[in-house]
C-alpha cells in the first residue's frame, strides 16, 4: 500500500479523500491556491503545499514536481480539474508515480463522446441514436439532423457539466445552435468539435457504478437515478431508481460489466444511460473518474469507493465478486450549492453560520464551516447532503427534516429549491424525467 498520496484537488472531494486515507494510514499532501488558503482540505491533510502559478489545480508539471519533492507514491485527481485528462495520467506515470484512475488509453477513448458512442455501438451495446462522428459544417449537419428527426441535440465531444450542448427543436435553429455549441465547447474545453444525437424526450438519467481490478474482476454496485437536473446539471440523485425493476437492474448491470470488460477498463467508473418510458436504455457516456454522487452508492452498498480506487491502483485484487454485493435500503442526495435558489446564479461570499444536520440516517460531505468563504473562482458546491433509510417515503421525510435543520447563513443556497422539489407530489410518487424541473418552472410561469 502507498505510504503517501498527493491530492490534486480541493474542497469537499479533497476532504473526502483525506478522510479515507487517514483510515487507511496513508499520509496525504494537499495542494491549494491563494483563494483556497482557508479551505478545510488544507487543514485536514498531513501536509499542504501552496501553488502560486495561475494555472492552480490545472498546473500538471507543478503538481507532478510537488509530488516528487514530497515523496509520494501516487496522485488522486478527485473529480473535475485533471481527473479525466489523459496527458496528466501519462505524465504522472512517466514521472514514476501512480495515477489513481484508469489508464490514459481508456481516458482518451471515453473522453471523446463521439468515439465512445461508436466504440460501444460497434461492440453491440445499445447507444443513443446519433450521427457517426464530428460535424464540421452546416452542409454536413443538415442531412444528419433530418435523418435523426427533430428534436436533436448538438453535443461537444469533449463536453462535461452540460456545457457545449444545444437542444434543437426545429430546423431553423440548427445552424445557429451549431455555432453556439461549437464556440462554447471551444471556450470551455479548447476543442470545438461537436456531433449530433437524437434528443430522447421524457427519459430518465440512470447510471451504473462499476469497479474493476487489474485481474479481470468487475462488479457493478447498482444504479443512481440522476434525472433531477437543471440545464443538464444534476441536483438530486437517488438509489435505487424508482423506475427500475430487479430484472432491469440486472440487465443494465450485466450490459455495463460486459462493456467494461470489452474495453479492458480498470478502476472506478460510471456508465451513463438514458432510460425511456418503455424501459429501453441507451448508453450516453462513460465517466472515468470518481463522480460527485459516488456517495449515494457508498451508502447503498456499504463500500468506501475512494478506498476501493486506492486499493485497485495499488494493485490489490477486489477480493469479492458480484454475488457478494448487497444493495440495501434507499439513499437520496441533495447538492447544496452557493447559488440563488431561483435564478441559480452563483452566490459566493462568507458563510457566517454553518450548522449541518445530523442524527440517524444523515451524512454530510463538505469542506465548509462557520467563517469559511465560498470563492467565486471554483464551483459553487458547498455540501452534499445524503440521507438513507429503508423506504423511499421514509427517506423523503428524513431529507425534509435534514433540510429544515441545515442552517447556512451569509450566502444564498439551493436549500429552498430542494425543499420545493421534495414537497412536489410527482417527485414524491417517483414520477419524473430529466425535463422535470423545466416542466415545473414552465407550469409556474
Ligand atoms: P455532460 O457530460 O456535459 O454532463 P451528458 O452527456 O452526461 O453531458 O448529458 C447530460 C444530460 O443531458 C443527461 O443527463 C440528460 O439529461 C441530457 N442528455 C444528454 N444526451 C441526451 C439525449 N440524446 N437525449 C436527451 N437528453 C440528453
Amino acid at each position: 500500500m502507498f505510504r503517501k498520496i498527493l491530492i490534486a484537488n480541493r474542497g469537499e472531494i479533497a476532504v473526502r479523500i483525506i478522510r479515507t486515507c487517514r483510515e487507511m494510514q496513508v499520509r496525504t499532501i494537499a495542494i491549494y491556491t491563494e483563494a483556497d488558503r482557508g479551505s478545510l482540505h488544507v487543514q485536514l491533510a498531513d501536509e499542504a503545499v501552496k501553488c502560486v502559478s495561475r494555472a492552480g489545480y490545472l498546473d500538471m508539471d507543478w503538481i507532478i514536481q510537488t509530488a516528487l519533492t514530497m515523496g509520494v507514491q501516487a496522485i488522486h485527481p478527485g473529480y473535475g480539474f485533471l481527473a479525466e485528462n489523459p496527458l496528466f495520467a501519462e505524465k504522472t506515470l512517466q514521472a514514476g508515480l501512480i495515477f489513481i484512475g484508469p489508464d490514459a488509453r481508456i481516458m482518451t477513448l471515453m473522453g471523446d463522446k463521439a468515439k465512445a458512442r461508436e466504440t460501444m455501438a460497434a461492440a453491440g451495446f445499445p447507444v443513443v441514436p446519433g450521427g457517426s462522428g464530428i460535424v464540421r459544417s452546416a452542409e454536413e449537419t443538415l442531412p444528419i439532423a433530418r435523418a435523426l428527426g427533430y428534436p436533436v441535440l448538438i453535443k461537444a465531444v469533449a463536453g462535461g457539466g452540460g456545457r457545449g450542448m444545444r437542444l434543437v427543436l426545429e430546423e431553423d435553429q440548427l445552424f445557429q445552435s451549431l455555432e453556439s455549441a461549437s464556440s462554447e465547447a471551444n471556450a470551455c474545453f479548447g476543442n470545438s468539435d461537436v456531433y449530433l444525437e437524437k434528443y430522447l424526450e421524457g427519459c430518465r438519467h440512470v447510471e451504473i457504478q462499476i469497479l474493476a481490478d487489474n485481474y479481470g474482476q468487475v462488479v457493478t454496485l447498482g444504479e443512481r437515478d440522476c434525472s433531477i437536473q437543471r440545464r443538464h446539471q444534476k441536483l438530486i440523485e437517488e438509489s435505487p431508481s424508482p423506475a427500475l425493476t430487479a430484472q432491469l437492474r440486472d440487465r443494465m448491470s450485466k450490459v455495463s460489466r460486459d462493456a467494461v470488460k470489452a474495453v479492458a477498463y480498470r478502476g472506478a467508473g460510471t456508465l451513463e444511460y438514458l432510460l425511456d418510458k418503455d424501459l429501453n436504455f441507451y448508453f450516453m457516456e462513460m465517466n472515468t473518474r470518481i463522480q460527485v454522487e459516488h456517495t449515494v452508492t457508498e451508502l447503498i452498498c456499504g463500500l468506501d469507493l475512494i478506498k476501493e480506487q486506492i486499493r485497485i491502483a495499488a494493485g490489490e485484487p477486489l477480493g469479492y465478486e458480484q454475488s457478494d454485493i448487497r444493495l440495501t435500503g434507499w439513499v437520496m442526495e441533495c447538492r447544496i450549492n452557493a447559488e440563488d435558489p431561483v435564478t441559480f446564479l452563483p452566490a459566493p461570499g462568507k458563510i457566517d453560520v454553518y450548522r449541518p444536520p445530523g442524527g440517524f440516517g444523515v451524512r454530510v460531505d463538505s469542506a465548509a464551516y462557520s467563517g469559511y468563504t465560498v470563492t467565486p473562482f471554483y464551483d459553487s458546491l458547498i455540501s452534499k447532503l445524503l440521507v438513507y433509510g429503508r423506504t423511499r417515503k421514509g427517506v423523503i421525510a428524513r431529507m425534509q427534516r435534514a433540510l429544515a435543520e441545515f442552517s447556512i447563513q451569509g450566502v444564498k443556497t439551493t436549500i429552498p429549491f430542494h425543499q420545493r422539489i421534495l414537497a412536489d407530489s410527482d417527485f414524491q410518487r417517483g414520477e419524473f424525467t430529466t425535463d422535470f424541473i423545466q416542466q415545473k418552472l414552465d407550469s409556474e410561469n
